[in-house]
């Protein structure tokens, strides 16, 4: 649903998605789902053996490992948006929902083996997870309720399209144990949600907001999208403006991306639409920055911007390199340093004979991988990384020179620096420059004789 974190592009607050799919791989960052590897680093894929899902991997794994953040990935949605390339499907119907539901509860049953203690987070994204109804959510909830441990603090985030949300779905959700929507909210200009082909009113936003906060779900997150075409630096302070005015608890902006193959990047291709300006879109997160900082919000990552202990946990379990179990098609998990994207075909899911999908990416763990990670992705959080903990992984890499080298520069051009808790952080600038301080880093720890 929200924002599409884009791929590599990085500078200006863009998420530094790793993998070819952002929505359901790990940098991006783009709340929901995580990436399988940086960029142009990707490290070869070991193909799926055994009978080609993730269960048979994580069965050798010992002791079993227990997750205590899930993701479910609902990939419906009742129209796909220009600018989209997450797994979903435009061309179903309830049947499809119907029987999904009830594949999902199979899923759930099998993956509560590695599910044993009290969940941390619950991220139902997608797609439109809202597109379900009432009924279905009812479903799904209590498949949930029966396989997976729930603890009275859990944060059970659902991602909602405002032009789904119903003060029955919400009350549902509510009663469910929903305890925060992520509202795919992107702009409030009805021109610019026309370029990004968005199918909602921004009113309906507002009665999102509402209907949710009535059932009882205070914790609102709204996904917003900067530097669409034809956007200027006014519409943008307006957009975000009018975000603050719903008073959410969490904010995630994003410069638009055109993920190659969506009708965005087409346009784009053919002259259509021009990308927004660099310094334009630099002025957009530098003021993005300040007005939500000035507004009480701490930007806890480069496009999240949260209310004092409004963070969210999920998201940090991906930034922080922490194990997820993932259901569904497309989704991607890592348990145990093992990153797996299960395969995005809905037909396939609905017809699999095993509980488990089939998937298609797998990573084992891989110590330079696992630096690259810590680095691609705990760089993006404001409290940066332990540094005398990179230094000794990257010594057990043997690329403790190359990467203490790599950095000296960045230090000096005041790119990155080592705070009072000795951790490495991005500066202000280095977040400008995010993407170029990210790959020497990744130079540093794949290629350190280079
Ligand atoms: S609503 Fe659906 S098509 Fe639009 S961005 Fe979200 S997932 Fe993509």
């Amino acid at each position: 649903m929200s924002s599409g974190a884009g791929r590599i592009r990085l500078i200006f607050g863009q998420p530094s998605s790793l993998a070819s799919d952002p929505r359901t791989s790990g940098l991006s960052v783009r709340p929901g789902q995580p990436t399988m590897m940086p960029m142009d680093h990707k490290l070869p894929i070991q193909q799926a053996k055994s009978d080609g899902t993730i269960a048979s991997v994580l069965l050798k794994v010992e002791p079993a490992p227990s997750v205590s953040s899930l993701y479910l990935h609902i990939p419906f949605c009742f129209h796909k948006c220009h600018y989209c390339d997450f797994y979903s499907l435009a061309n179903t119907n309830h049947e499809d929902f119907v029987g999904f539901v009830a594949r999902m509860g199979q899923e759930l049953e099998a993956a509560g083996r590695y599910l044993s203690r009290p969940l941390d987070t619950l991220y139902i994204g997608g797609g439109t997870p809202t597109l379900l109804g009432p009924d279905l959510w009812r479903s799904l909830i209590r498949h949930i309720h029966s396989h997976v441990h729930l603890a009275p603090d859990t944060e059970w985030t659902v991602e909602a399209n405002p032009e789904t949300v119903t003060p029955d779905l919400m009350a549902v959700l509510a009663a469910g144990g929903v305890n925060r929507v992520s509202i795919g909210c992107q702009t409030f200009s009805p021109t610019h949600l026309k370029t990004l082909e968005r199918w909602h009113e921004p009113s309906s936003v507002v009665a999102a907001v509402e209907s949710a906060r009535d059932a009882g779900i205070e914790n609102i997150s709204l996904d917003l999208i900067y530097a669409i075409p034809g956007q200027t630096l006014g519409q943008w302070e307006d957009d975000l403006s009018q975000a603050l005015a719903l008073h959410p608890q969490h904010l995630s902006c994003y410069a638009l991306t055109f993920e190659p193959g969506t009708p965005l990047a087409v346009k784009l291709s053919r002259g259509l639409i021009d990308t927004a300006d660099a310094d334009l879109e630099a002025d957009m997160f530098t003021l993005t920055r300040r007005l939500l900082i000035d507004s009480g919000f701490c930007a806890y990552e480069v496009s999240n911007f949260a209310r004092a202990g409004r963070e969210s946990r999920h998201n940090l379990a991906y930034w922080l390199n922490m194990d997820w179990m993932a259901c569904g098609p497309s989704a991607s998990g890592h348990v145990a340093g093992i990153r797996w994207k299960n395969r995005a075909s809905l037909s396939e899911y609905l017809h699999t004979s095993t509980p488990w999908p089939t998937i298609t990416d797998l990573e084992m763990p891989q110590p330079a991988r696992a630096l690259a990670e810590r680095l691609m992705m705990g760089l993006r959080l404001a409290r940066g990384l332990p540094y005398e903990s990179l230094l000794a992984d990257a010594e057990a890499i043997g690329a403790r020179v190359s990467f203490v080298a790599a950095l000296g520069p960045l230090i000096d051009a005041e790119h990155v620096i080592v705070d009072q808790h000795k951790h490495l952080c991005l500066t202000e600038q280095g977040l400008l420059l995010a993407d170029s301080v990210f790959r020497q880093l990744m130079s540093a720890v794949f290629d350190p004789n280079c």
